[in-house]
């Protein structure tokens, strides 16, 4: 018989896959009984640990009674689902569709945007992601997650990759003060959207954006540029959608969502990863205007609001308030940053470490580096992630259930590994 493979392109980080045969809160085990400390939480996808007994219960209770119902009609976890979201969310945002992925949520998204404004135009930014169906990846800004062919003509993307060379790179230290701020941010890109849509605001739809740009390397905005962003939104009267695909779900410590933290104001709020602690799930949460206007279009999505997903939800997202893990993933992502930034400033090829909560990119001078790091790490068992346009970024995104012992792990173990590299790389150049 022919050996079925993945598709090529399909990247397992490491030489040989690593096949995972059980985890258990941020532990990953192996076929051979290895014992991986887990980073990276499944692409940000964990929230409150592997196996979490408290979901998983109530999960198994659900498969028992019913494991699929299409919105045709209405299960009781939806219900349920929505009513204790409902409370975490702004009163705007009071209708919801349920879909199975970031992606989808970032379709639906789109196309209500379009729908709502009857205008084309989609505004995205440069360094983004949003997925990969074939409409996320046509508001991806990151060139390399971009559909070949068929590109959609109706997407504008605002560069803002300068934002990194700004002299005004101030967001590291300001992330307290970010809410309500007098605005810092001289926000050069936002003067060029500014004058984009003086002659295209009649032809655009709204804008997309990720609060901190993920794939794109743990970007960070800068102290005020949500501030002005709201502005332009109010002044050409354009609808915002925010993706919290990956933010979502205390992945930034302290608030449920980053734009609670950021001061932002979504008009459509797209959700998944971290929604179900790992069950596929996606959300779109809209305005009664935006679903209205949805109306006259048929929509549909036979998994999306699946009993089973929704109940994951539900014990997640109590899991999360009820554990303080807003709290913990706050402190511990503040741990991690202080004392990575510390130990790792004195290697040449570090050049910067950025965050919030426990979304954290160690950036490195190159993406060769990046990934032979990301392999030390692997042999030591430790799960980290990768990103950044040119792949140079570490990423470091653990279950908010991660520990202080577990943080001191990791930080000894990526030390250790850059140390590694920088034996390397002066061997190399003797
Ligand atoms: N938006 C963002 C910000 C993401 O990070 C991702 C996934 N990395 C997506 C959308 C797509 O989500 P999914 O893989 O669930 O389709």
């Amino acid at each position: 018989m022919i050996e079925p493979k993945l598709f090529h392109f399909v990247n397992h980080y490491y030489d040989q896959p690593l096949i995972v045969e059980r985890a258990k809160d941020c532990w990953i085990f192996d076929s051979n009984g290895r014992k991986f400390l887990d980073g990276y939480s499944g692409v940000a996808s964990i929230s409150v640990g592997h196996a979490n007994p408290f979901v998983n219960k109530a999960v198994c209770e659900q498969i028992e009674l019913v494991n699929h119902c299409p919105m045709i009609y209405q299960s009781k976890p939806l219900l349920k689902y929505l009513n204790v979201l409902q409370k975490e969310l702004p009163e705007n945002l009071n209708r919801h569709f349920f879909v199975n992925s970031g992606s989808e949520a970032i379709d639906f998204a789109c196309q209500a945007l379009r729908t709502f404004s009857n205008k084309p135009l989609i505004i995205a930014f440069s360094e983004g992601f949003h997925g990969g169906t074939f409409q996320a990846k046509s508001v991806t800004g990151l060139d390399a997650w971009q559909p070949i062919f068929g590109k959609d003509e109706n997407v504008f993307f605002q560069p803002i990759s300068p934002c990194k060379k700004c002299p005004e790179k101030i967001y590291k230290k300001n992330l307290e003060n970010l809410k309500g701020v007098d605005i810092e941010c001289t926000a050069g890109c936002l003067m060029d959207l500014d004058k984009f849509l003086e002659e295209n605001s009649q032809n655009c739809a709204g804008i997309i954006i990720e609060p901190i740009l993920g794939v794109g390397g743990i970007i960070l905005p800068m102290k005020g540029f949500f501030q002005k962003l709201d502005l332009i939104c109010r002044k050409y009267k354009i609808p915002l959608i925010v993706d919290e695909v990956q933010t979502g779900f205390g992945r930034c410590g302290s608030s449920l969502f980053a734009f609670q933290k950021f001061g932002l104001h979504p008009d459509i709020l797209c959700m998944a990863k971290g929604i179900a602690n790992g069950f596929p799930m996606g959300l779109v949460s809209a305005s009664e205007e935006i679903s209205m206007a949805m109306g006259k279009k048929l929509n549909f999505s036979t998994f999306g609001g699946n009993p089973v997903s929704c109940v994951a939800a539900t014990y997640t997202l109590k899991y999360i308030l009820e554990k303080n893990l807003l709290q913990n993933s706050e402190e511990i992502g503040k741990f991690l940053q202080s004392e990575l930034e510390k130990k790792l400033s004195v290697f040449p090829f570090f050049r910067e470490i950025r965050g919030c909560g426990l979304i954290i990119g160690i950036e490195v001078e190159t993406g060769d580096l990046a990934k032979n790091i990301l392999i030390s790490a692997y042999k030591k068992d430790l799960l980290i992630g990768i990103g950044g346009r040119n792949r140079n970024v570490l990423r470091i995104e653990p279950s908010l259930t991660f520990s202080k012992d577990m943080a001191e792990m990791l930080i000894e173990i990526i030390v250790n590994s850059f140390q590694e590299q920088a034996n390397l790389v002066s061997e190399g150049k003797k």
